[in-house]
């Protein structure tokens, strides 16, 4: 896998929402295991997309080549 960015879940904040999975148009996360977000196709992730960390109530998505300074939000809502 060449791909050098996609999501990752911190399970230990995600409450199972369901938001992120909804919000991806592009297949990464396993829509048959919603609304649990799993990433099955991280290589279908669009490169510094931010659009399912963004919605996170958790602030529970990060992102594995993230370089432009962005950070979870409602990081204060945990
Ligand atoms: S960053 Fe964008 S393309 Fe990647 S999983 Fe989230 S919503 Fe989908
Ligand atoms: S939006 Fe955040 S809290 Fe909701 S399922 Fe996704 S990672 Fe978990």
């Amino acid at each position: 896998m060449a791909k050098k960015w996609y999501p990752v879940i911190d399970y230990s904040t995600c409450n199972e929402c369901g938001a992120c999975v909804k919000k991806c148009s592009h297949g990464v996360y396993n829509k048959e295991k919603e609304l649990t977000p799993i990433v099955t196709n991280p290589e279908e992730c669009i490169d510094h997309c931010h659009g399912c960390g963004n919605i996170c109530p958790q602030g529970a998505i990060t992102y594995v080549g993230e370089d432009t300074g962005w950070v979870p939000t409602n990081l204060d809502k945990k």
